[in-house]
């Protein structure tokens, strides 16, 4: 196969599922955020569901599995729920699922640890650490000053409370679920130890949002680790699953539409970040510059200000691949300001 292919033309409309497979049904989850929706799925046994993932911790994304819960999976027991990655949108009624269904946890440690320490964090002006950051990526002075004044973004206002206690999943484990076997692939970059999951005789691919048909993931340095290299990590992901055989899995994505053509998107992944690695290195081949600076060049557009964090991140992560990887060099200048400019 050369192509991507999308069985589905169009998502599942709101409350209603789509059986993808006999026993294996594809919801997708609006959510009050800037991200549009996540998707979700459900696998079915004969007295149990399996349920991947969660949607916000929202009332409306709680209406929608009460509803499905009470007229589609009525007499089934929500056995487990297993947590691709610990970002909101995939880890957020979590705790809503144990506390009233009492149901099995079942994600990484990394998605667990993370998601519960994140928890935590309840600021009420920007951190330190995140106005360091911004400064020493070059975002001028006046739109730091005016972002420092915005709410803070915290974890906990999306996601309910992490239960203690669940079951770790690790590498290359085999989960049975049903009278089907699933093949654990754990991968990085996007979010620590993210899990995808294969089922060679239901030819079915969840890749959460590691793979994801139409957008590239979202790979992005935090304040937390600002030297941390994700990319590599997540191109290292990408060589591990490009190494199973594509026996044509229908891929079962995070976000957007379900889509046939596995290896394909990986390599279309490859590329795309390859192509970005040269439009850096291009712009930073005469003069240094910021990540700030360099955002144009990566994305090909103006980035607005309410997008300035994601893009910001991304740009960062580009930079300290390039940089890691010898292709450029690092400097501060004399206002802190972190500056890369290619080796030669
Ligand atoms: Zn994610
Ligand atoms: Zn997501």
């Amino acid at each position: 196969m050369h192509t991507i292919k999308y069985p589905f033309k169009n998502f599942p409309q709101d409350k209603k599922i789509v059986e993808v497979q006999k026993g294996v049904y594809w919801i997708k989850i609006l959510l009050p955020s800037m991200i549009s929706h996540v998707n979700v799925y459900v696998l079915e046994d004969d007295d149990e569901i399996t349920i991947i993932d969660t949607g916000l911790a929202c009332d409306h994304c709680k209406k929608i599995w009460s509803f499905l819960i009470n007229s589609k999976f009525k007499n089934k027991k929500i056995k487990r729920i297993i947590i691709t990655h610990h970002h909101p949108d995939h880890i957020g009624l979590l705790g809503w699922f144990v506390n009233n269904f009492n149901t099995e946890i079942w994600t990484s440690r990394s998605s667990w640890l993370t998601g519960r320490m994140l928890t935590l964090d309840k600021k009420k002006t920007v951190s330190n650490e995140t106005l360091n950051f911004w400064l020493n990526a070059g975002i001028p002075f006046e739109i730091v000053q005016e972002k420092s004044l915005e709410k803070p973004f915290n974890f906990i206002d999306f996601v309910e409370l992490i239960p203690l206690g669940y079951k770790r999943v690790i590498d290359k484990e085999i989960l049975n679920i049903g009278e089907n076997k699933w093949i654990v692939n754990l991968t990085d970059g996007h979010a620590p130890e993210h899990i995808t999951l294969y089922s060679p005789n239901l030819k079915l691919f969840i890749t959460g949002d590691q793979i994801l048909p139409g957008i590239s993931p979202n790979i992005s340095v935090y304040p937390t680790e600002p030297l941390a290299d994700p990319l590599a990590e997540y191109l290292k992901s990408l060589e591990k699953l490009l190494k199973i055989k594509d026996i044509g899995y229908l891929v079962l994505p995070g976000h957007n539409l379900p889509f046939y053509g596995l290896s394909v998107r990986i390599k279309q992944l490859f590329n795309h970040h390859k192509k970005a690695f040269k439009r850096i290195e291009d712009s930073v081949s005469k003069k240094p510059k910021s990540a700030y600076d360099i955002m144009f060049p990566l994305f090909k557009r103006k980035i607005e200000k309410h997008e300035i964090d994601l893009a910001l991140g991304e740009a960062v992560a580009h930079l300290n691949y390039l940089w890691k990887s010898g292709i450029i060099k690092k400097e501060k200048n004399k206002n802190g300001i972190n500056l890369f400019v290619k080796c030669t």
